[in-house]
C-alpha cells in the first residue's frame, strides 16, 4: 500500500475523516495504533501512536492501476500527456466505482 495516496499515518484525534486520493472514497480508519516501522522509518517518531486511515479499495485490480496511473501523473512533465492520463484515470474509476458502493 502506497503511504499518502492510499494509506494515511495521522496524528490521533486529528483528522476526522479522509478521502482516498487514488479513487476518493471514504477511508477505513483505525485510531490509536502504533506505526509500522516500514512506513515511518527515518522519522523519529518510531514508538508513537497513529490513526491509520485507509482506502478500502487498496486489494482491488483497478485500484492498483488506478495508482499506478496517478503517480505516473504526478511525476509527468508534460501537461498535456498528464491531462490525457487524467482521462483515462477518471474512466477507470467511473467504470469501477460503481461497482462497489
Ligand atoms: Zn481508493
Amino acid at each position: 500500500m502506497r503511504l499518502n495516496y492510499e494509506v494515511f499515518y495521522e496524528t490521533p484525534d486529528t483528522v476526522k475523516e479522509k478521502s482516498c486520493q487514488v479513487c476518493g472514497s471514504a477511508c477505513d480508519v483505525t485510531r490509536g495504533v502504533y506505526g509500522p516501522s516500514n512506513f515511518i522509518e527515518a522519522k523519529n517518531k518510531m514508538a508513537d501512536l497513529y490513526d491509520v486511515f485507509s482506502c478500502p479499495n487498496t486489494d482491488k485490480d483497478w485500484h492498483e492501476l488506478a495508482l499506478k496511473l496517478l503517480m505516473a501523473i504526478d511525476e509527468m512533465p508534460s501537461k498535456r500527456v498528464a491531462a490525457l492520463m487524467r482521462l483515462d484515470l477518471q474512466d477507470l474509476l467511473n467504470e469501477n466505482r460503481d461497482n462497489n458502493e
